[in-house]
């Protein structure tokens, strides 16, 4: 019998479905023309989601947090803008996908942390949002480099250098 990873009781899911809840959203907010930054917030407006920057501990990226049903996104103020940015998204992932299981998610840097899938299904929502997959292939059609991506949608060289492998292994 394989061995079941155990985490919050959750039924994880697989990343079809994830990119699938991604791409709903990327459809539903299309005619507003935002992207990156401005996508979110425009999530977290329509949904009533306080979000705050806070001067967390440096271990610490942020989290999604529930009070008398508001949900509040807290993002950690002494992240670079990538990171920022990466987090927000995640946090925002959290909520899409997560919020059914449990209002509060803490959320440290994926370094030094064992596995946890949720968290780990909460990246691959961030990475779907903010490197949109239909926009990179062409960005790449084009013959950006990676750098030029990773500053056009304001996410670090890493994440960008992640995505494009990801999908360059997918359109073979
Ligand atoms: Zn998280």
């Amino acid at each position: 019998m394989a061995e079941q990873t155990i985490s919050d009781g959750v039924d994880f899911m697989t990343k079809e479905v994830i990119v699938e809840q991604a791409q709903i959203i990327l459809e539903k907010y299309k005619p507003f023309g935002v992207a990156g930054m401005s996508l979110l917030d425009k999530i977290c407006d329509e949904y009533n989601i306080i979000v705050e920057q806070h001067m967390f501990h440096n271990s610490f990226n942020g989290m999604l947090w529930t009070k008398n049903r508001q949900y509040y996104i807290l993002i950690n103020c002494n992240l670079c803008p990538s990171r920022w940015l990466f987090t927000y998204a995640h946090e925002v992932g959290h909520w899409w996908l997560h919020r059914h299981i449990r209002g509060n998610f803490f959320c440290g840097p994926p370094n030094g942390q064992t596995y946890n899938p949720v968290e780990h299904e909460a990246n691959i929502f961030a990475a779907e949002l903010l490197l949109p997959r239909e926009q990179i292939l062409q960005c790449l059609d084009s013959g950006l480099t990676v750098k030029k991506i990773a500053r056009i949608y304001r996410v670090s060289e890493e994440a960008a250098t992640y995505r494009v492998k990801e999908l360059q292994s997918r359109s073979v």
